[in-house]
C-alpha cells in the first residue's frame, strides 16, 4: 500500500510505542534494549532504544540520558556519519529513542577482518565525524569500536553521546549536581580512556584524538593497544605510555598512531589545528585518500 503523502506544512504526528512492530534485540547497553523495530505507516526499519525509568531513575542515569538526546538532535542535520534521532517519546515506564537502524553492527565485530586499505577508509570516516563533532563543539568521550555502527551501505555511523561533552555549556554542566562530579570521573571505557581523564580531568576535543589513535591500532592489529587484567593496570600501562607495535604493523600507520597516543593532549596530531584536523587529513597514511569524495568503503574480508 502506498503511504499517504503528508503535506510539508502539517507538523510530524507524535509518535508512540503502537506506531512500531517492535522485533528482536539488537543491543544491550548499560541503560538500555535497543530493537529492531518497523514503522507500522512507512514499513521503514528503525533501531529503538528503550530505557528504563526506573532504572534511569535508580542509577541517576538522567543527565545520561538527557546529554545523549540533546547530542543527537544537534547532529540531526547530518544524515550520514552519525546515527540519527528521528523522535523520542515516553509511556509510564519507558522513554524511546527512535534511530537510524544499523544494518551491519558496529565495527568491533568486523575489527580483526580489516585491509589495510579498510582501515585508511574507515579512519578517514571516523576523522570526518570527528571534524563535525568538533564544528558542533562536541567532545564524544566514548570514543570506542563498540560506538562506531556500519550502516546498510558500510558506512560509518556514531553513536553513544551519553558520556559526550557540549563545550559551550561547560559552566552550566559545572553548576548542575550531577555532571560537576563528572569532570574529575573516569568517563568512557578503561582501554580508550585518555591520560588526561586519569590525572587532571581536563577533557578536550585532543581526548577523542586519543581514542582515535587507539581505535586506529586496534583496525590494524586486531586488539586494543592497552590491555591488562585490571582496571588499574590498564589505567597504568597509559600513564605510562606502555604499548608496543606488532612487528608487521605498517610503517605509516604506526607513525599516525604515535603522533595521536601522546600523554600531552596538547601535543597530539591535530590538537592545535586551525582548521581541525588539517594535520592529521595531511598525514602520510592518508595520502591515497580523495578527502572531497571518499567513495565506497572496501570490502570487508
Ligand atoms: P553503554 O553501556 O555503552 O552506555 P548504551 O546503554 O548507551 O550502552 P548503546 O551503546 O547505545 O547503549 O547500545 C547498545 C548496543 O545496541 C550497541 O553496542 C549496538 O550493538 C546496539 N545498537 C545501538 N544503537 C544501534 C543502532 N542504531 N543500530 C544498530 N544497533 C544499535
Amino acid at each position: 500500500m502506498t503511504p499517504v503523502p503528508v503535506p510539508a506544512d502539517e507538523p510530524p504526528k507524535k509518535r508512540s510505542a503502537a506506531d512500531f512492530i517492535f522485533g528482536k534485540v539488537i543491543g544491550e547497553g548499560s541503560f538500555s534494549t535497543v530493537y529492531l523495530a518497523k514503522d507500522i505507516h512507512t514499513n521503514k526499519e528503525f533501531a529503538i532504544k528503550v530505557l528504563e525509568k526506573l532504572h534511569i531513575k535508580k542509577e541517576r542515569k538522567l543527565a545520561y540520558v538527557t546529554r545523549e538526546k540533546e547530542v543527537l538532535l544537534r547532529l540531526a542535520s547530518w544524515n550520514e556519519l552519525f546515527v540519527k534521532l528521528y523522535c523520542t517519546f515516553q509511556d509510564v515506564d519507558r522513554l524511546y529513542f527512535v534511530l537510524t537502524y544499523a544494518k551491519n553492527g558496529d565495527l568491533l565485530t568486523h575489527i580483526k577482518h580489516l585491509s589495510l586499505e579498510c582501515v585508511r577508509f574507515y579512519a578517514a570516516e571516523i576523522i570526518m565525524a570527528l571534524e563535525r563533532l568538533n564544528i558542533k563543539k562536541i567532545i564524544h568521550r566514548d570514543l570506542k569500536p563498540e560506538n562506531i555502527l556500519l550502516d546498510e551501505n558500510w558506512h560509518v555511523l556514531l553513536t553513544d553521546f551519553g558520556s559526550a561533552k557540549i563545550v559551550k555549556d561547560e559552566i552550566e554542566q559545572e553548576e548542575c549536581g550531577e555532571n560537576s562530579k563528572r569532570r574529575n570521573s573516569f568517563v568512557g571505557t578503561a582501554q580508550y580512556v585518555t591520560p588526561e581523564v586519569l590525572t587532571d580531568g581536563n577533557v578536550s576535543f585532543a581526548s577523542d584524538l586519543w581514542a582515535l589513535g587507539c581505535v586506529i591500532y586496534q583496525m590494524v592489529c586486531g586488539t586494543a593497544p592497552f590491555q591488562a587484567g585490571s582496571e588499574y593496570l590498564i589505567f597504568k600501562k597509559i600513564l605510562d605510555l606502555e604499548y608496543s607495535f606488532p612487528e608487521d604493523f605498517d610503517s605509516r600507520a604506526r607513525n599516525l598512531v604515535e603522533q595521536l597516543l601522546v600523554i600531552n593532549p596538547h601535543e597530539r596530531l591535530g590538537s592545535c589545528d586551525v582548521k581541525p584536523y588539517t594535520s592529521i587529513r595531511e598525514h602520510q597514511f592518508f595520502s591515497k585518500i580523495n578527502w572531497h569524495n571518499l567513495g565506497k568503503p572496501p570490502k570487508i574480508c
